[in-house]
């Protein structure tokens, strides 16, 4: 470990690992609570593709709502910025994500991280979920594959989820059948990633849509602006503004403890630890974010 970024990014999870506070794993959907809470990796990626880990960061866990903006990438690709936006907004909600709250009169959601706005950008994607999954494949640079387990456990209880997509069909905003977009949805959520195809994930973001690693090109510049600015504004569930204040980098988190973040023309980040604080952010992703920024200037408007 005698690289100087590796050797600060290990003092930081030691850091975090003393003094984060405890949280909570996620339990709405039940397989998620036998993750093990120890678990935590970092992995920074280089805009130019130089990758550096500490923890567990080859440790599988499910995306979940990180497959959120990666999915808006791949709706814009197909639609284009105007005809997505008019089906979902990008208005920071100020609700928590699985908010059953609708546009008045439209149906339509607010924006495409929270499962509303998600469920109806899935359902925008031409190719249904092998689209998907060859699309974030393609961000990760590797095939990404389903965890049938977690897929099976949030099918089973997706209730709420269900009656959002229902709610959306009723007033005429999810066009096509629920059942197979609801489907289409709790798989994008199961793909099996690790910190550090977060990491390439978000790398490929922070390179403008382009594959820092074998630099081939993902999705449009274009593409990749509209979906870091819906990161910055919506990305960290109901902490959203908290985050922009200490991190002020546009970020995404699930709620199996991943956390991915990118630094514009320089690097992604991927991090993961399972245990959640209120606002269902990774407890230690988020202390790691804030230190690291604050620690290396990284906040978007630092130099303003
Ligand atoms: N599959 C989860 C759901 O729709 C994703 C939630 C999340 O990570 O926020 O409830």
């Amino acid at each position: 470990m005698s690289d100087p970024i590796t050797r600060a990014l290990d003092a930081l999870r030691r850091e975090c690992i003393d003094e984060a506070g405890e949280g909570a794993l996620a339990d709405y959907i039940p397989e998620l609570s036998r993750a093990d809470p120890s678990q935590f990796g970092i992995v920074l990626e280089s805009h130019e593709g130089d990758a550096y880990a500490v923890g567990d960061a080859t440790a599988p866990f499910t995306i979940q709502s990180i497959s959120k903006p990666f999915v808006h990438a791949l709706a814009l690709e197909d639609l284009g910025l105007d005809a997505v936006y008019a089906r979902v907004g990008a208005e920071p909600s100020g609700e928590p994500f699985n908010a059953i709250s609708l546009e008045p009169g439209t149906g339509r959601p607010a924006n495409p991280l929270v499962n509303a706005g998600a469920i109806l950008t899935t359902s925008l994607v031409r190719g249904g979920f092998e689209r998907i999954a060859a699309g974030l494949s393609a961000f990760a640079g590797r095939p990404l594959e389903v965890d049938e387990a977690v897929f099976a456990s949030e099918r089973r209880t997706g209730d709420r989820n269900r009656a959002i997509a229902h709610l959306m069909r009723g007033a005429g905003s999810l066009r096509g059948d629920v059942d197979e977009v609801l489907d289409t949805y709790f798989r994008q959520c199961a793909l099996i990633v690790t910190a550090a195809d977060l990491a390439v994930m978000a790398a490929t973001l922070a390179n403008a849509g382009r594959d820092p690693v074998s630099g081939a090109r993902v999705v449009g510049e274009e593409t990749a602006q509209h979906v870091l600015s819906v990161m910055a504004m919506c990305g960290m569930y109901d902490s959203a503004g908290a985050w922009m204040l200490r991190v002020g980098l546009p970020a995404k988190s699930g709620v199996s403890g991943g956390v991915l973040a990118v630094s514009p023309g320089q690097f992604g980040i991927g991090l993961f630890s399972p245990p959640l604080d209120a606002t269902g952010n990774s407890v230690r992703g988020v202390l790691a974010c804030e230190r690291l920024a604050a620690r290396f200037g990284l906040h978007l408007l630092h130099d303003a």
